[in-house]
Order: C-alpha cells, then sequence, then structure tokens
C-alpha cells in the first residue's frame, strides 16, 4: 500500500511577482482507489499534476506532497522504518518515479530508431536502478558490493540488476495481454508517428511495465473517438484491477467516468478542491455543471 497525500498546497508561477494558482489544496489517493480530480478550464488541475510530476515552472509557497510506503512496498527491496514517507517536493521527477509514482509519458524528442520495447526497458531499468540507490544511498551498493552481496534489486534479474531483452520480452507480453494489445505495437519506432489515441495507449502501456503505485494521468481522455476512449479506460482500469495501482486521473469531462468508475470525485474551483464525495457527483456535475458548485460554495461561503 502506498498514499501520496498533498497537505495544503499553495503553488505560484516560478517568477518574480508570480501569480499563486493553487490556494490550498488537500487530496490523499490511496494505491487500488481510482479518483477523478474534475473542474472548469484555468482551474489548477494540470498545474496540480506538474508539481506532483516536479515541473519547474511552479513554486511550491507553502504546503507538502508527501508519499507513503508500506515496508514491503518493492519486491526484494529493503526498506527502513525512516524511508516509510517521502516528500516528493524535494526530490528529482526520477527519483518520485523510483518511488512508484506515475507522471505521463515521456516522448525522448531525438531519438531515431529506437522501438517502444526498447524505450521501455531502458525506462523500467532506470526506475529500478534509481530505486537501488534511493534505498541504498548515495555509495551504499559500494559497500554493499564489497561486502560480497548481490545488488540486484529484484529477483530473477541478470547479474548486473539489470532486467535483460529476454527477461523484458515476457514483462512485456504479460502486460499487452493484460491490457489486451497487440504486441506489433511495441515493436513500433518511437518517432514513426503514434496517433493521439495511440500514444494515450502507449502511456497506459508505460505505466502497466513500470508498475506505478500512484499514476496521475492529466486529460488522457482528451481528443479520442470512441473505440479508442474505450480501449484506454480498459486499460486503466486493468493498471487498478490487476496491478492494485492508485488513478488520480484529471478529465474536464464526464464522458471518460462511464469507463472508468471512480472511487472518489473531487471538483476544483479556482486553485482548491471546492467539493468530494463519490461518483455520483460526477453525474451531477453532467446534468448541473460546474455553475453549480461554485454557487454552493460561494453561497456557504
Ligand atoms: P486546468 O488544468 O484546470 O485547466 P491549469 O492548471 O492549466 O488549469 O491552469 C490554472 C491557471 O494557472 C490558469 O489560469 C493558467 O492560465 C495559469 N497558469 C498555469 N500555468 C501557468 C504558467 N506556467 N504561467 C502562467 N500562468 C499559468
Ligand atoms: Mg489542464
Ligand atoms: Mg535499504
Amino acid at each position: 500500500m502506498a498514499t501520496l497525500e498533498i497537505k495544503n498546497l499553495h503553488a505560484s508561477v516560478a517568477e518574480e511577482g508570480g501569480e499563486e494558482i493553487l490556494h490550498g489544496v488537500n487530496l490523499e489517493v490511496n494505491s487500488g482507489e481510482i479518483h477523478a480530480l474534475m473542474g472548469p478550464n484555468g482551474s489548477g488541475k494540470s498545474t496540480t499534476a506538474k508539481i506532483i510530476a516536479g515541473h519547474p515552472a511552479y513554486e511550491v509557497t507553502d504546503g507538502e506532497v508527501l508519499l507513503h510506503i508500506e515496508e514491503d512496498e518493492f519486491e526484494g527491496v529493503d526498506i527502513d522504518d525512516d524511508q516509510l514517507t517521502w516528500n516528493l517536493l524535494e526530490l528529482e521527477p526520477n527519483e518520485r518515479a523510483a518511488l512508484g509514482i506515475f507522471l505521463g509519458f515521456q516522448y525522448p524528442a531525438e531519438i531515431e530508431g529506437v522501438t517502444m520495447v526498447n524505450f521501455l526497458r531502458t525506462a523500467l531499468n532506470a526506475k529500478l536502478e534509481e530505486r537501488e540507490e534511493l534505498f541504498e544511498g548515495e555509495d551504499g551498493d559500494d559497500e554493499v558490493e564489497e561486502a560480497g552481496y548481490d545488488t540486484s534489486p529484484m529477483e530473477g534479474n541478470v547479474d548486473d540488476g539489470e532486467v535483460g531483452v529476454a527477461e523484458f520480452q515476457g514483462i512485456l507480453q504479460e502486460k499487452m495481454e493484460i491490457l489486451d494489445m497487440d504486441e506489433k505495437f511495441a515493436h513500433r519506432y518511437l518517432n514513426a508517428g503514434f496517433s493521439g489515441g495511440e500514444k494515450k495507449q502507449n502511456e497506459v502501456l508505460q505505466a502497466a511495465i513500470l508498475e506505478p503505485s500512484i499514476a496521475v494521468l492529466d486529460e488522457i481522455d482528451s481528443g479520442l473517438d470512441i473505440d479508442r476512449l474505450q480501449d484506454v479506460s480498459d486499460g486503466i482500469n486493468a493498471l487498478r484491477d490487476e496491478q492494485g495501482t492508485g488513478i488520480l486521473q484529471i478529465t474536464h469531462y464526464q464522458r471518460v467516468l462511464d469507463y472508468v468508475e471512480p472511487d472518489h470525485v473531487h471538483v476544483m474551483l479556482d486553485g482548491k478542491i471546492a467539493k468530494s464525495g463519490d461518483a455520483s457527483l460526477a453525474e451531477e456535475l453532467e446534468d448541473k455543471g460546474y455553475d453549480w458548485v461554485r454557487e454552493e460554495v460561494y453561497e456557504t461561503a
């Protein structure tokens, strides 16, 4: 189990006199739960996601973003008591990822001739290596090696701690079956021009390979036709059902929630969570729009 805890988060645009965008966001997402973060354009949803990801455009002026993990969170990794809570805002994006936060697919811009499968294997190995460094400390590796211990981060890995080509093939196959994806997909080249919908499917596939505790998916539903929306949604449900990933699904539209049923729905207005509820809140929003929440909030304020 892991919990992403956002506490009283205030953030501004990172420039002199930068305007405050988030005015005290509170949100808790456990692994295994699906949370929908909804709200009108400009309410601060993407800013929240980018701050979780460590985007340099924003400065956090107050509050915290914490990740709580349990002792048995990562197979084969020995976690000390003082490593159970992490202050994400102090960590680099790749360290956050190594701790089990997934923040959307990054397309490497200038790499020619790299297939999806190679890219995904590299991403998985980078994450495992980073994780080992985080839990062993800066130069723990050397000490461990000198003492003659096996430093591989997972069982069944090849000697250098990397997931090898053959082993990765097995992992990929298993994940593509779970996601009901065609394996041909993984052998396409990164720069070969994926369609918008295929890019979203790549995002889900990458999340399946990296097995995050918490995945933040910002507008993964935007611009998808209904068939592709169904496929991507099935993939998101599989992440939760098959590997217990907690999902923070950011969306402007109620439509995707017909396919991915959230346990919790939060409405963001003007840089704050204005209202939270269960799936029925999303239906209410579809009927009545966001102005209804705004009226309710300002009446009782
Ligand atoms: P949402 O994702 O809910 O549509 P955003 O988080 O993208 O909203 O934006 C929230 C508000 O912050 C908007 O008014 C937007 O213009 C502003 N904003 C976001 N990022 C920046 C930035 N880098 N520089 C200036 N203003 C920004
Ligand atoms: Mg947005
Ligand atoms: Mg350790």
